[in-house]
C-alpha cells in the first residue's frame, strides 16, 4: 500500500477584534482551544490550534486582534499578533461583515500588502449577513488586495467552514507533522483552565469588568481518586471591582465558578474541583511575574 506522504503548514489567523478568529480556530480543530467572547481581546497571547484534515497537520497561529497599543497589555497582545504571523505558509484574514470598519481594516491590509504569504479572505457571520452587501465587501476588498481566494463562513454555525478546511489542507508543503496526532493546542491544561475561568468572567459580568483583569493559575493538581483540584486567582485592577466579581453574598464568583468547573469537567474528562479567590492587584500588568503567568510574553 502507499502512503500519501503528510504535509505540514502553518496558517496565521488574523483580524480585527471581534472578527471570530478564536471561534473559527475552535471549529477548524473540532474542538474548544480558544475561549471567546463579544468583548474584545479576549484573546491576550499568541495560541496554536492544531487540526489535521486526512494526511494534513495544519498549525493555525490564533492571534489577539491587531489594534493600536496602549498600555503594556495592549503591546503584548499587538506583539504576540505579528510574531504568530511570521513565516507562516498562509494567512486568514478574517473579516466580520456587519462590523468591519475601514478604520480597522486599513492599516491590517497595509501590513499585510507587504508580507510574502499566501492571503485568504474569510468573511464570517454569514449566518447574519446579507447576501447582497456581502458580495460587495468580497469584490470590494478583492480589488484592494490580491487574495488567492475568499471563503464565505460561520464560524459560529461551521457553515462552509469544512469546505474551507479542505481546501486549506490541500495547499499546505509536504512535510512531517511538527505535532502529534492527538495534540490539539499548544496551551497547557492549566492555562485553558485559567483561560475557561476568564472567559465565564467576561460572559457573566460584561460590561461591569474592564478587560485588564486577569485569572492566574496557582495550583494544578490530580487527587488520588483522579478529580481535579484547581485553584486560581481572579486579579482586578480595583477594589471597587472585587465586590462586582464576588457579587450579592458571594453569589456572582460562585456562578462563575460552577460554569467554569463544569465546562472544564466536560472538556477534560474528569471531576474537577475549582476554586476561585478575588485579588485586588493593583497594576498587575505591569509586574513581569504575574503578567507572564498569564501566559503572555513580557515585551517592552
Ligand atoms: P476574535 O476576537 O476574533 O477571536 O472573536 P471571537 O472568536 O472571540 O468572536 C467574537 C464574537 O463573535 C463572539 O461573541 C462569537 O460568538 C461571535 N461570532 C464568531 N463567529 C461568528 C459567526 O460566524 N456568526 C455569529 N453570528 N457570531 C459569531
Ligand atoms: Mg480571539
Amino acid at each position: 500500500m502507499i502512503e500519501a506522504p503528510t504535509k505540514c503548514g502553518v496558517v496565521a489567523v488574523i483580524g480585527a477584534p471581534n472578527a471570530g478568529k478564536s471561534t473559527l480556530v475552535n471549529q477548524l480543530v473540532g474542538q474548544k482551544v480558544a475561549i471567546t467572547s463579544s468583548k474584545a481581546q479576549t484573546t491576550r497571547a499568541r495560541m496554536l490550534g492544531i487540526a489535521l484534515f486526512a494526511n494534513v497537520q495544519m498549525i493555525l497561529v490564533d492571534t489577539p486582534g491587531i489594534f493600536e497599543p496602549r498600555r503594556r497589555l495592549d503591546r503584548a497582545m499587538v506583539n504576540a499578533a505579528w510574531e504568530g504571523a511570521n513565516s507562516a505558509d498562509a494567512i486568514l484574514l478574517i473579516v466580520d461583515p456587519i462590523k468591519q470598519r475601514r478604520s480597522e481594516l486599513e492599516p491590517l491590509l497595509e501590513a499585510l500588502e507587504k508580507r510574502p504569504e499566501r492571503k485568504i479572505l474569510v468573511l464570517n457571520k454569514v449566518d447574519k449577513t446579507k447576501k447582497e452587501p456581502l458580495l460587495e465587501l468580497a469584490q470590494e476588498m478583492s480589488q484592494r488586495m490580491d487574495f488567492e481566494e475568499v471563503f464565505f463562513v460561520s464560524a459560529l454555525t461551521g457553515d462552509g467552514v469544512a469546505e474551507m478546511k479542505e481546501a486549506l489542507a490541500e495547499t499546505m508543503p509536504e512535510g512531517v507533522w511538527m505535532y502529534p496526532e492527538d495534540q490539539v493546542s499548544d496551551v497547557s491544561e492549566r492555562l485553558l483552565a485559567a483561560e475557561i475561568t476568564r472567559e465565564q468572567l467576561y460572559r457573566q459580568l460584561h460590561d461591569e469588568l474592564p478587560y485588564d483583569s486577569a485569572v492566574r493559575p496557582e495550583l494544578y493538581q490530580h487527587r488520588p481518586d483522579g478529580s481535579l483540584e484547581i485553584h486560581q486567582q481572579i486579579l482586578v485592577a480595583r477594589e471597587s471591582q472585587r465586590a462586582i466579581v464576588l457579587g450579592k453574598g458571594g453569589a456572582r464568583i460562585k456562578a462563575i465558578g460552577e460554569a467554569a468547573r463544569m465546562e472544564l469537567a466536560e472538556l477534560l474528562g474528569v471531576k474537577v474541583h475549582l476554586f476561585l479567590h478575588v485579588k485586588h492587584a493593583d497594576k498587575w500588568s505591569e509586574d513581569k511575574e504575574m503578567f507572564e503567568e498569564t501566559g503572555l510574553d513580557w515585551v517592552r
